[in-house]
């Protein structure tokens, strides 16, 4: 194992600012990205509604004119301004609500309408275009009574029949926004018919032999609707500036809380990956300022509750308060070479918590947890006999507990375990169940003790299967003539399966939680004014006496 190469952390550092500014930046994109198509369809939607209402009142114009002519048709050609038809085409401009009036035009001359006869005529040019159906359109046309504004003339060919409309009646639709085109357009001409805004050919194009379309061009959200009658299509159209005028109001809401959101997430990151590649730095500095510091969970005779050993745990609270887990960095002290140096001070503190212990418990244990990477040296022989010197450990009073993956690791860590069990250390296999299918390396190694790992404790009276295993674990053990300590034992149901099948020793909150050298003690003494038998343990059900 080796600790992180410079090269490694640079990349790994590297992979955690990117990944961080991605998470600031995402949530915050995605958010206006949602927002812009958000907004884009509701203006599609509004220009849709918009294209229809030009469309509809277009429609009406066009049936309304064509009854008009109708009416008009049987009148004498000869005298087309007679009062007889003037007087027709007023009342037929009366009735209507689209036609402003009724006209006759003959060449590029209106002769007379339905508000009287002109008298010169009024000239008002050739046609602007004719539609497919058979009316010419004039647009833009000034009447002499009302001068500014350009009348639609509508008139069927041939008869000099012809409808006046005012382009705004067409177009006058609800738009709050000033900056909505909308318009009617002549088809097949491609001319404008009326418009308010600007119109672009190229929608007319896309709309092509299709009946609506709806586009959003880059430029413009537009609605394109064709008329099912006539030869005219309604279009309304928003540029786009618009709609980002109101997605910078939606940004103004959404970006601080996006950002907000992606730093919180950003400085997780950072403060994990730091965390992560700077544990060796930190750990390093906490063994010399002396962050480091054991806590003792006893370990009780099921059967009496009796205290009668403790296994002991590192524990690291940092200066700013914060504890870091021994199961997040006794791996890095693994990886990183610094596992020595830990087991070493946990050797240490334990050798000076408990020193001269068993001169006055000597029916006592005390365990320590010992990596696979501890095994691969000597040292750890001389560090084990000088605190059992410490600590009056005669033979059976010091336990090292080791876990499956570390006994396979090779002839050399064989040996030194047979080392330590001459000079009388007991050795418990840890987290027993969940390593290796192969139990063989059993019948190889001298080991004393199982531990049953805390996840078999769990599925007691959960899970039919699992809790079978934990029953074939204990019959294995008794044939092995091995003893057995079940750990993490929380409930009275778990304690009664194991007790009721003949497990010796157990560990967990149901007895006693981890504690400081001093409690321990405390406990100690309370069990053995009480009298064998009775245990703090027993009587209270869960605490040493002194908490
Ligand atoms: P482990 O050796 O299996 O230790 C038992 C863990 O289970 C301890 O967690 C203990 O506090 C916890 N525990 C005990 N009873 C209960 C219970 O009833 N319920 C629950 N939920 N948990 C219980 P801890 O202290 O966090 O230690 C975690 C692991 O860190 C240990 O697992 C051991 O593998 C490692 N470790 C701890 N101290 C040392 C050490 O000094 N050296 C080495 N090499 N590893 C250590
Ligand atoms: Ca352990
Ligand atoms: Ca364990």
């Amino acid at each position: 194992m080796s600790t992180w190469s410079l090269p490694e952390r640079t990349l790994a550092l590297a992979v955690a600012v990117v990944v961080a500014l991605v998470a600031v930046a995402a949530p915050v994109l995605a958010s206006l990205y949602l927002a812009r198509q958000q907004s884009i369809a509701e203006q599609q939607a509004h220009m849709a509604q918009l294209a229809r209402d030009v469309l509809r009142r277009s429609d009406q114009t066009r049936t309304q004119l064509i009854e008009a002519f109708e009416q008009m048709k049987d009148v004498d050609p000869a005298t087309p301004c007679s009062p007889g038809r003037i007087r027709l085409m007023g009342r037929l401009a009366l009735v209507s609500d689209q036609l402003q009036g009724l006209a006759y035009v003959d060449g590029d001359r209106l002769l007379c309408s339905s508000f009287g006869v002109f008298d010169p005529p009024v000239p008002v040019g050739a046609p602007h275009y004719r539609a497919a159906y058979g009316g010419e359109v004039r647009i833009g046309v000034e009447l002499p009574a009302i001068p500014g504004t350009g009348f639609i003339l509508v008139s069927r060919i041939g008869t000099g029949s012809t409808g006046i409309v005012h382009p705004r009646l067409l177009l006058d639709v609800l738009t709050e926004e000033g900056d909505i085109a909308v318009g009617l357009i002549g088809r097949s001409a491609r001319r404008p018919i009326a418009l308010r805004g600007t119109f672009d050919q190229a929608w007319l194009t896309a709309l092509g032999d299709r009946s609506a379309i709806d586009l959003f061009d880059g430029d413009h959200v537009v609605a394109v609707r064709r008329s099912n009658i006539g030869d005219y299509v309604a279009f309304a159209a928003v540029p786009a500036v618009s709609i980002e005028a109101g997605l910078r109001r939606t940004a103004a809401v959404l970006v601080p809380i996006g950002a907000v959101a992606g730093a919180v997430l950003a400085f997780a990151v950072f403060y994990v990956a730091r965390l992560q590649l700077g544990v060796p730095a930190l750990l390093k500095a906490a063994l010399r300022r002396g962050e480091i510091f054991v806590e003792y969970q006893p370990v009780v005779d099921l059967r009496t509750g009796a205290w009668v050993g403790a296994e002991a745990l590192v524990r690291w609270q940092r200066r700013n308060g914060e504890t870091m887990r021994p199961d997040l960095f006794i791996p890095v002290a693994e990886e990183s070479g610094l596992i020595g140096r830990v087991t070493e001070a946990v050797a240490d503190i334990v050798g000076r918590e408990a020193a001269g212990l068993f001169a006055r418990q000597p029916g006592f244990h005390l365990a320590l947890n010992l990596s696979s990477i501890d095994l691969a040296s000597d040292r750890v022989l001389d560090l084990l006999q000088r605190l059992a010197v410490r600590t009056g450990a005669r033979a059976g009073n010091l336990v090292v507990e080791i876990t499956e993956r570390g006994l396979v690791r090779g002839p050399a860590v064989g040996s030194r375990l047979e080392a330590l069990r001459r000079s009388g250390i007991l050795i418990a296999i840890d987290d027993f169940g969940t390593g290796y299918s192969s139990l063989s390396y059993l019948k190889t190694l001298e080991v004393d003790l199982l531990k049953i790992d805390k996840s078999f404790v769990d599925t007691i009276g959960r899970d039919a299967v699992t809790s079978h295993v934990v029953s074939q674990i204990i019959e294995m053990a008794k044939g092995l003539k091995l003893g057995l300590i079940a750990e993490g034992i929380e409930q009275e149901q778990q304690l009664r399966f194991l007790r009721e099948r003949g497990v010796d020793f157990g560990q967990g909150w149901r007895f006693a939680r981890p504690m400081a050298f001093d409690a321990l003690l405390a406990g100690l003494e309370a069990q053995a004014a009480a009298g064998p038998g009775g245990t703090p343990a027993t009587r209270s059900g869960a605490r040493p006496a002194s908490a």
